[in-house]
């Protein structure tokens, strides 16, 4: 997978934190739970039980946006290898090693061009203004989001390995296309 060579690279400088994972020792858990006693949390068996985790947030609410700063606490990985250790932080943050492997050769694409790229029922956004744009970054991303915005200049994330934001996701594009829908009616 994409990213593992660079994680291995990492972890040889000792544990790491990306978003809200702690990795150390060759396993993940909540932040956190950094110090916590093995014992007091619960193992993950396997990528579905991770999955099941990353779902709903403490209160059992849906959590639409993996990089939100909701994740769930009290759980631990097993001891994993390398590629086993990037499957998993890739449920938790879809892509993030392997943009963060390419680093300043990550392509980004602009808003503009997101947006033009959109057809049915979100060819809306085809008429979004900067103004709308900047909006929903407010409420979506600067609100809720782990990731650093490179699309449009977001601010630098100062904790952990770099968790980037190449080009406006899925989430992001639905809730504009909300905006402008209510804009409209
Ligand atoms: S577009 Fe915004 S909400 Fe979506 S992943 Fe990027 S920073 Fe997060």
């Amino acid at each position: 997978m994409r990213g593992t060579a660079w994680l291995e690279a990492r972890l040889g400088e000792g544990p790491q934190q990306l978003g809200q994972i702690w990795i150390a020792g060759g396993a993940l858990r909540h932040i956190d739970d950094r110090d916590a006693a093995e014992g007091s949390l619960a193992p993950l068996a396997d990528l579905a039980a991770l999955r099941e985790t990353v779902k709903t947030d403490d209160g059992g609410n849906f959590r639409p946006l993996r990089g939100a700063p909701t994740l769930r606490r009290g759980w631990r990985s097993p001891i994993l290898a390398a590629p086993a250790l990037a499957r998993w932080l890739n449920v938790l943050y879809p892509g993030a090693l392997a943009f963060a492997e390419l680093g300043g050769a990550l392509p980004v694409t602009p808003f503009e061009e997101t947006a033009r790229r959109q057809t049915g029922m979100y060819r809306l956004l085809h008429a979004a203004t900067p103004e709308q744009a900047r909006r929903t970054i407010e409420e979506v991303c600067d609100a809720g989001c782990l990731r650093q915005r490179l699309w449009s200049g977001g601010p630098a994330r100062a904790e952990g390995l770099p968790l980037l934001c190449p080009e406006a996701c899925n989430y992001f594009v639905g809730r504009c296309r909300e905006s402008l829908a209510a804009a409209r009616a």
